[in-house]
């Protein structure tokens, strides 16, 4: 929690339980968060008191100093994962898990591959794979 206070600080930004607490919850989820998530997550210790919009402030405010990251796949559902590192995720397509996949070296020999062939000036690249997780593909 400290940690999370320090970094809140360094970004000018209050340190309200309600973001601290989202914060926590979405740094320490193995998976992203959805908004549903979220919301059950966080009525447990403020009482309801969590309203939509309250949550959209927040998820705008954080993700906007790149605290967190929105991840928006083919299911259109807005997740929210920590900090802003790039990495590539697999997608269950019959229950919605989301796994984080870390690929080593990344695609930049690919990537520089491209840029030669097509002079596209490449900022940036998203990558999603689709299909069944261990669980629903038993
Ligand atoms: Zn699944
Ligand atoms: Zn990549």
């Amino acid at each position: 929690m400290d940690e999370l206070k320090q970094l809140l600080k360094i970004n000018k930004l209050k340190a309200t339980p309600i973001r601290l607490a989202i914060l926590d919850f979405i740094k320490n989820s193995s998976t992203p968060l959805n908004e549903l998530d979220l919301r059950s997550l966080l009525n447990k210790s403020f009482k309801n008191k969590m309203t939509k919009s309250t949550l959209y402030r927040e998820f705008k405010t954080l993700s906007q100093l790149s605290l967190i990251k929105e991840l928006v796949f083919k299911d259109g559902i807005r997740r929210y994962e920590f900090g802003n590192h790039h990495c590539h995720h697999l997608i269950c397509s019959n229950c919605s898990t989301v796994t984080h996949l870390v690929l080593e070296k990344d695609l930049e020999k690919l990537e520089a591959k491209i840029k030669r062939n097509t002079n596209f000036k490449i900022s940036f690249h998203t990558l999603e794979f689709y299909g069944l997780c261990p669980s629903c593909s038993l």
